[in-house]
């Protein structure tokens, strides 16, 4: 899942790139009820994608509390285990 731009609002949307869709770009949540309401989900299907997989909710931040025996790496944001020592 990726972070895009509702392409119908501007706001900030979540899920995967849709293929009808230009890169970048996809539908909010809230922008996707407004559309299926007044278009029907057919619509939103073809032009906006499957909702769950191309129009997500805000991903909900973890909760756990992070691990301290990694750190991020700035280049590839990944974690890296510490060096042993
Ligand atoms: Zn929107």
């Amino acid at each position: 899942m990726k972070m895009l731009r509702c392409s119908c609002c501007g706001g900030i949307a979540y899920g995967k790139q849709w293929w009808n869709r230009d890169k970048g770009y996809g539908l909010c949540m809230k922008c996707a009820d407004t559309i299926e309401a007044k278009e029907g989900l057919q619509a939103l299907l073809m032009g906006y994608g499957i909702r769950g997989i191309h129009i997500c909710e805000e991903p909900m931040v973890e909760s756990d509390p992070e691990p301290t025996d990694y750190f991020l790496s700035h280049s590839t944001g990944e974690k890296q285990p510490l060096p042993l020592e």
